[in-house]
């Protein structure tokens, strides 16, 4: 749980997150307890840690998890023991958001998530009697959470809980930059810029769509281990920035996934004429990038923003799970590790340094 936030020194330094024991209560209506089974650390976990995204606090971090319910609040439509994937941008289903079938977020799911409360109104975790906000309706570094139902995605008992967990932040939002934004075409090379989960999942999902387009994959980071990593699941060329402005040729399709304005510079310049760079990072709210307005209108490029992934979570979860089945998109490789809880501060060092894919915390 993250009790301060806008500390001025280093994350490694400040070492905030500590853990307690909270009081969940009984599910309401339209509310499930869920019992975590795995929870993946993200990028956006440690932007709230280090102030990139100012939050309210104290708040029980983690978007990105899987779990088992435990109970179901009055007149529920899931079963007690049922695995599901949390998702951290619940979608009302009623709203003009919802109306764009993903393409923006849901309206009362947004503002829900930035006040830390759930969908439904309201916060649920209570630490000492005081209230504690939830983390994007979802809060999975806990044993347990309250959620609203439209906050999770049943899934069967085939899928391990780790593979479940980063389904649904890292696979959801790399997968969807290429799937629903992009859409690339037969022959498109496809280039991910920045190899953490999100893009690591988008490099997986790209190589998944070879058989069907014929896509070269490209992958771009500042870390050698990364590039080797991207080769191995399936990337047809690795670069660094250097090597890769050395190159000097453009993919039709980029994805920026680093969340740096430098990243995504770079992106917009790697994108060829009648291209789509797709931006799914989240830099700071004040960063600033150059680029020149001329090269889009003269090589008639695209800029697309996409938040997670611009995904329908019920209707996308199932059709990434179909090409696990098929043993087309091997998610378990973005597992780059498996913690405790007690180890988290420890791995927050970890991704901040930009070491490993997905750490994931497993409860048992
Ligand atoms: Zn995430
Ligand atoms: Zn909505």
């Amino acid at each position: 749980m993250l009790e301060r936030i806008g500390d001025p020194t280093p994350y490694a330094e400040s070492r905030p997150l500590v853990i307690d024991d909270l009081d969940l209560g009984a599910p309401g209506p339209g509310e499930l307890l869920v019992r975590i089974e795995a929870a993946g650390l993200c990028h956006s976990d440690l932007s709230v840690v280090d102030g990139n995204r100012v939050r309210p606090v104290p708040m029980l971090l983690g978007h990105e998890a899987a779990g088992r319910v435990e109970q179901v609040g009055p007149g529920g439509d899931l079963a007690v023991g049922q695995r599901v994937v949390m998702t951290f941008l619940p979608r009302c289903g009623d709203c003009a958001g919802c109306a764009t079938h993903g393409r923006t977020p849901c309206v009362p799911g947004s503002a829900a998530n930035n006040s830390g409360e759930l969908l439904g109104g309201g916060r649920r975790l209570r630490r000492r009697g005081e209230p504690v906000h939830h983390h994007l309706g979802v809060s999975g570094f806990a044993t347990h959470a309250m959620v609203d139902r439209r906050s999770v995605v049943p899934v069967d008992d085939d899928v391990p809980p780790e593979v479940a967990a980063v389904l649904g932040c890292a696979v959801l939002t790399g997968g969807g930059a290429l799937l629903n934004s992009a859409r690339p075409g037969p022959g498109d090379r496809i280039m991910v810029v920045g190899l953490g989960g999100v893009g690591m999942a988008a490099v997986l999902v790209a190589a998944s769509l070879r058989k069907e387009l014929g896509s070269e994959v490209i992958a771009v980071d500042t870390l050698p281990e990364k590039l080797s990593l991207a080769t191995e699941l399936g990337a047809d060329r690795v670069f660094t920035p250097a090597q890769l402005a050395e190159w000097g040729d453009q993919a039709e399709v980029v994805v920026e996934a680093a969340g740096n304005v430098r990243a995504f510079e770079t992106a917009v310049a790697a994108t060829a004429p009648g291209g789509t760079t797709v931006t799914v990072g989240l830099p700071n709210p004040e960063a600033r990038a150059s680029i020149s307005p001329l090269g889009l209108v003269a090589q008639g490029r695209s800029i697309v923003g996409s938040y997670l992934g611009s995904a329908v979570p019920d209707r996308d979860i199932p059709e990434y799970l179909r090409l696990w089945r098929e043993g087309r998109l091997p998610v378990e490789r973005l597992v780059s590790s498996r913690i405790r809880l007690e180890d988290i501060n420890a791995a927050m060092d970890e991704l901040a340094a930009g070491h490993g894919l997905r750490q994931v915390i497993i409860f048992d």
